[in-house]
């Protein structure tokens, strides 16, 4: 079959990887006029990390990726108030957790589709689903047919938009926002730590990169936001806003913001659609069910439902509708779970008290006990889903 596949992101490339490796002519567009390279670093672990492995996307992926040593939360005047040894994920997880840039996960998945028809800065703005196939329009004005089309653009879809309806209907707004940006030559810096500072409804972090270069999170609840800046400009000047009285390393942090050309501000929201696909279209990733940076798992989310996609249209043989239904059937209850499940991380980030704050540290130190550790977060790295082995399944 012929697909089309909106958004070069995590979901896009991975299902693209999978459907040309089962026969299928997949094609790739994104908005973007090239890979995006910006953004902020993930956590990597899980289903994801073992698809990546059958994608063979391993030793490579790793030397893109850090192996974090410690959380550590700080007052406003630096002194450390909790420390957390993230080694002990390692130990949770035999060994398979990682960080890396969200932009080179990526990286390595789209490299991974070598070949594959891909045309940047160029969008799907329209379809019809007609007569058999799915006559897609694009943003350069011209049309093409295909079998299906795949929305996997991220949490602010417009192939849901288009298929399903205002993103309005099916977002969760989280009541918080989160804005990421990198700086280079910031001083100081602190290897392989994860540093932030914290006051009811509002987070700074920042972790030390290669090549001198430091990435800075700025979350914080909604209550401190009248309207969305529509902007750059307006963004930075909210941040300013915001933060302005945060103590620690804040002030120096935004008294170079005008250095930052490539800012992520955005809500933090879930997803969440009762049924993902519709007539020759579905949806994959955030677009679909986005569970938010709070699961630490979306990268493996997505990348786990475009596996399963891929796997359950080989497996019906061109039977669409049956694999489509498959893949909902085996992963929208799951995805659920998920987004539950992340809800309550939303408090390690930005408690509403300073009592909220207290015993977020005091939970942090305990979890750096490596048998409380497990028992506090182990039950985030379970998983009850065992991921199918489509790839040694016989063609029927
Ligand atoms: C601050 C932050 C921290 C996070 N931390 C983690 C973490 O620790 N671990 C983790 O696993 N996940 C984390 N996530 C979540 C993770 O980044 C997402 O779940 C994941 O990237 C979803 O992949 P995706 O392919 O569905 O969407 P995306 O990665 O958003 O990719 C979508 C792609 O579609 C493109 N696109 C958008 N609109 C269009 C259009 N109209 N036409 C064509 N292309 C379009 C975009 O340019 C982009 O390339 C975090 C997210 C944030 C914001």
């Amino acid at each position: 079959m012929k697909i089309a596949i909106n958004g070069v992101g995590i979901a896009g490339p991975t299902l693209a990887y999978w459907l040309r490796k089962y026969g299928h002519e997949p094609v790739l567009f994104e908005k973007a006029p090239k890979l995006r390279t910006a953004g902020y670093i993930i956590d990597f672990w899980g289903s994801g990390y073992d698809i990546a492995e059958k994608m063979g996307l391993f030793p490579e992926l790793l030397e893109d990726a850090y192996i974090m040593e410690r959380i550590r939360t700080l007052t406003a005047s630096g002194r450390t108030t909790s420390s957390l040894n993230v080694r002990n994920f390692q130990e949770m997880t035999n060994g398979r957790y990682m960080s890396i840039a969200r932009s080179d996960l990526s990286k390595h998945l789209f490299r991974a589709c070598g070949g594959v028809k891909t045309r940047f800065g160029t969008s799907v703005t329209g379809f019809e689903d007609q007569d058999g196939k799915v006559k897609v329009q694009l943003s350069d004005n011209s049309s093409e047919d295909f079998d299906l089309l795949i929305g996997a653009d991220g949490l602010h879809s417009h192939v849901r938009e288009l298929a399903f309806g205002a993103q309005e209907t099916f977002e969760e707004h989280l009541g918080f926002y989160v804005t990421a940006f990198t700086l280079p030559g910031y001083q100081p810096r602190n290897k392989l730590t994860y540093l932030s500072h914290t006051v009811p409804g509002r987070q700074v972090s920042r972790i030390s990169l290669r090549d001198d270069q430091t990435l800075f999170l700025f979350f914080f609840s909604k209550n401190f936001v009248n309207q969305q800046p529509e902007n750059e400009a307006g963004e930075k000047a909210l941040l300013r806003e915001i933060f302005a009285d945060m103590g620690w390393e804040t002030a120096a942090i935004l008294s170079r913001m005008d250095e930052v050309n490539n800012i992520y501000f955005d809500r933090v929201s879930q997803i969440k659609m009762p049924n993902w696909t519709k007539g020759r279209v579905a949806l994959l990733g955030d677009a679909a069910a986005c569970a938010s940076l709070l699961s630490g798992e979306g990268t493996g989310l997505a990348m786990t439902e475009a596996y399963v996609l891929a796997g359950e249209l080989k497996r019906a043989n061109g039977n669409y509708e049956a694999a489509f239904s498959a893949y909902q059937n085996k992963l929208h209850g799951y995805l659920l779970q998920k987004q539950a499940m992340a809800l309550k991380f939303a408090g390690f980030f930005a408690p509403k008290t300073w009592l909220g704050l207290f015993l977020r540290d005091a939970m942090t130190n305990f979890a750096s006990v490596p048998v409380l550790g497990k028992l506090m977060l182990g039950g985030m790295f379970k998983d009850n889903l065992k991921l199918p082995s489509y790839e040694d399944e016989q063609k029927n």
